[in-house]
């Protein structure tokens, strides 16, 4: 579903260059919940940003869903994106619009039809928990509260692929908690693949089924979880 064949990504500030990636190669299938684990610096946010193509690469192609999506013009990549779905660590929300809002916004600049968005936003609303929360604010919420509506908002337009950033950085643990038990329905119940970025060991442990962990803007190790963390 994601694929990455010898990147490479530098940026230049100042007339210094930081290799932020260093011929990273991995692959992310299908239905996979992965995770890539690093110190910061290590490079897990150009990697996301090099998926959703808030970033293009030095050198090397990634591949998502098939595509190349390194060629992609203005027009395809809007296209594309909508099949990519992301949560943050702060969440991200409109402070100034309610819940349903907040989630809507993606099916209204599609041009969803008004009754189909009321009807999927309150499904959604449903299945991760705040059913009761439409009317509120987000400073009326709890973080994990926020979080949940992120990931509804992110998943309103029936992504392929879910990118998170340090979704759970900004938890308690048992938020966080519950917050990757709810990741881990979505990727149960819609099929869908989630990609996770953390520097947290335990995130790593609870929900996912492969690892790669970088250091240094290189992957030094990737495979299953239990393949890399398990002792020789
Ligand atoms: P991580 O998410 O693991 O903390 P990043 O991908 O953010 O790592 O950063 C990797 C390296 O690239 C760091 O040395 C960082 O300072 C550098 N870097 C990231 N973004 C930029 C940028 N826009 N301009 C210059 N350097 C950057
Ligand atoms: P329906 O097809 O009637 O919308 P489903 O049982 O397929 O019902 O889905 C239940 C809920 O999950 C609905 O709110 C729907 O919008 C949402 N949903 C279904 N598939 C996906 C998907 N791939 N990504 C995100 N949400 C989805």
């Amino acid at each position: 579903m994601i694929e990455f064949k010898h990147v490479n990504k530098t940026y230049s500030k100042k007339g210094q260059s930081i290799d932020a990636l260093k011929d990273v190669s991995f692959q992310v299938n299908k239905g996979d919940i992965y995770g890539v684990i690093g110190y910061s610096g290590a490079g897990k946010s150009t990697l996301i940003r090099l998926v959703n193509q808030l970033e293009t690469t030095t050198s090397g192609d990634v591949i998502v869903d098939g595509e190349n999506i390194n060629q992609y013009s203005k027009s395809e990549l809007r296209r594309a994106r909508k099949h990519i779905g992301m949560i943050f660590q702060h969440f991200n929300l409109l402070e100034t619009k309610t819940v349903f809002n907040n989630v809507a916004i993606p099916l209204y600049l599609i041009g969803t039809p008004k009754e189909e968005i009321k009807e999927r936003v309150h499904a959604m609303l449903e299945f991760v928990g705040i059913g009761d929360k439409a009317k509120q604010y987000p400073k009326e919420l709890s973080g994990g509260q926020k979080q949940r509506v992120a990931i509804a908002r992110a998943l309103i337009t029936r992504p392929k692929i879910l990118l998170c950033d340090e979704a759970t950085s900004a938890l308690d643990p048992a938020t966080t908690e519950q917050i990757l038990s709810l990741l881990k329905k979505v990727n149960n119940e819609f099929d869908i693949t989630i990609l996770i970025i953390t520097h947290e060991m335990s995130v790593i442990q609870q929900i996912c089924d492969k690892v790669a962990v970088m250091e240094n803007g290189e992957l030094i190790e990737h495979g299953s979880v239990k393949q890399v963390f398990s002792q020789p």
